[in-house]
Formats: structure tokens, sequence, C-alpha cells
């Protein structure tokens, strides 16, 4: 017999990974589904900068106790990897333009460890109960 889920999530990243967790802890019967065999490995420098700005993304967060707590949409999430306040960053177009992000006080980011931010992650969505199936490709939806 086929199993039946609630919630079909389609990638086990930063997104897939805390919607699969949080609607398995709301009850619902869930299955994460993820191309790779190994989800949390990082084979890019991709997510590591934490942008602090207050009302980016309209959140506003504090990095506490292992946590990252988000403080406008009340919820939290695991992470126990370092950090490094980002004072300042410069980039350069190909063009040679030159950008500069981060000229006050404040740290304009933190650097994080995004195998660590997944790892976390993916220990509380297993706990939450939610199917894990690695390897497998989503093709598409079928609305039948
Ligand atoms: C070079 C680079 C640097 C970046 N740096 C930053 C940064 O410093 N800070 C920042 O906030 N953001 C950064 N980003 C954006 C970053 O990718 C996202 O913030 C974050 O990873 C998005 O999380 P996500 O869960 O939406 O997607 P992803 O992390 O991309 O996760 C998607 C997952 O879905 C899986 N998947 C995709 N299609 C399918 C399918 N059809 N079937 C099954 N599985 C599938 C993939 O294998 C993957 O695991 C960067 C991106 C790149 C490319």
């Amino acid at each position: 017999m086929e199993n039946i889920y609630d919630i079909i999530v389609v990638g086990g990243g930063p997104a897939g990974l805390t919607a699969a967790m949080t609607a398995a802890s709301e009850g619902f019967s869930v299955i994460l589904v993820d191309t790779k065999l190994n989800i949390t490995r990082q084979t890019r420098p991709c997510c590591s900068m934490w942008i602090l700005e207050p009302g980016f993304h309209n959140e506003a967060w504090t990095f506490k106790d292992e946590k990252i707590y988000f403080h406008r949409n009340d919820f939290s999430i695991p992470y126990s990897g370092e950090t490094v306040d980002l004072q300042r960053s410069v980039r350069i177009s190909s063009q040679g333009k030159t950008m500069v992000m981060g000229k006050r006080l404040m740290p304009i980011a933190k650097v994080i460890d995004k195998h660590n931010l997944l790892s976390g992650l993916m220990e509380e969505t297993e706990k939450a109960g939610v199917q894990i199936r690695k390897k497998t490709t989503c093709l598409g939806i079928d609305e039948s």
C-alpha cells in the first residue's frame, strides 16, 4: 500500500527543512525529498552571510544559547556553530566597479557555518517525525 502524506516538501535547504519541521510539529505527516545523498554537506560557499539589518526580510534576529531567534515571527531554529561579525563587505564587479557595504558601528552580518545550520535543522526535522527521502528528485506535480 502507498504511503499518504499531508505534505511533501521538495528540497532540504534551510527553507525546506524549516517548513518540514514546522509542519510536522503542528501535527501534519510530512515527507521531504532531496536530490542529494548528503543533504547537509556543503560544496560551495553559499548562505554564509546572515544579514543583520533589522527589517531585512521583515525580520529581526538574535543569536543566543545555540539558537537563532526570529523575533517578529516568534520562533527559533538550532545553531551551535561559530559566528563571526562581518563589519564590512567590499564587492568588485567584472567592470571594476566597487560596492562597499557597512560603514557603521554595527556589523552588517554574521558569518555562519551552513553545514552546522543544516545539521541542526535536519536533527530537529527528524525528531519531529518527518520522513526524509534522499537521492530523490521531484520531476513535477500531478494534480490528478
Ligand atoms: C554562491 C551563492 C552564495 C550565497 N550566499 C548567501 C549568503 O551569504 N547569505 C544568504 O542568506 N544567502 C546566500 N545565498 C542564497 C542561498 O542559496 C540561500 O539563502 C539559501 O541556501 C536558500 O535556502 P533554500 O532552502 O531556499 O534553498 P537551497 O539551499 O538552494 O536548497 C534547495 C534544496 O532543494 C534541493 N532540490 C532542488 N530541486 C530539487 C528537486 N527537483 N527535487 C528534489 N530536491 C531538489 C537541492 O538539492 C537543495 O538541497 C547564496 C547563493 C549562492 C548561489
